[in-house]
């Protein structure tokens, strides 16, 4: 059993790696990202308070977030570990995760990094914009969302490396490479 996160900055590659990695590990991999389009796109009242800020590249108000990710690792197929995608973002949301863990009893394993350089993530999100039509994927926000997260989430991935947690795997490349990359890093 794993209970990990996976973190990296947006156009790296998460989602696709995500997937993979939760079908080889038999383990549900869990999105906040994901959650909050479906919630927007079924206009419940999550996704209506979400929403502005989804569509400006912010994060979403941390009371609201890590309220929804208590709630989704209650259900029963977070029993057997989780792969959590895009969740903590900042170093409050660190503190309040570790709350989480001790409450509901779950130790994080593993925290992977997908690495990669922002001039090719902007061109990879321009072009995902084109393909998936993400309302929060124009260039402006794309690039706003690169700089929340160096303000936000870089500091949190140096938090969880001096806990000893930090595996970096590079994410630029094919598919198949960056996931050999990774479970050879899992493995490790
Ligand atoms: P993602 O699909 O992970 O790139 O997330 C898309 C958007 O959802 C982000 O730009 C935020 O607006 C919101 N979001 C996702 N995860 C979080 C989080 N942990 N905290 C706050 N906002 C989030």
């Amino acid at each position: 059993m794993t209970r990990m996160l996976i973190v990296g900055p947006p156009g790296a590659g998460k989602g696709t790696q995500s997937k993979r990695i939760s079908e080889e590990l038999n383990i549900v991999a869990i999105s906040t990202g994901d959650i909050f389009r479906e919630n927007i796109k079924g206009e419940t009242d999550l996704g209506k308070e979400a929403k502005k800020y989804v569509d400006a590249g912010e994060l979403v108000p941390d009371s609201v977030t890590n309220r929804m990710v208590e709630d989704r690792l209650t259900w029963d197929d977070a029993a057997e570990g989780f792969l959590l995608d895009g969740y903590p973002r900042n170093l409050s949301q660190v503190a309040a995760f570790d709350e989480i863990s001790s409450r509901l009893d779950v130790k994080l394993d593993v925290v992977l990094e997908l690495t990669a350089d922002t001039e090719e993530l902007t061109s990879r999100l321009v072009q995902r914009a084109e393909t998936d039509g993400r309302t929060d994927d124009n260039e402006d926000v794309i690039r706003h969302r690169l700089e929340v997260f160096q303000k936000e989430t870089a500091p949190m991935i140096e938090e969880y490396r001096q806990r000893g947690l930090l595996q970096q795997v590079d994410g630029l490349g094919e598919i198949e490479t960056v996931n050999a990359r990774i479970m050879d890093a899992l493995k490790a």
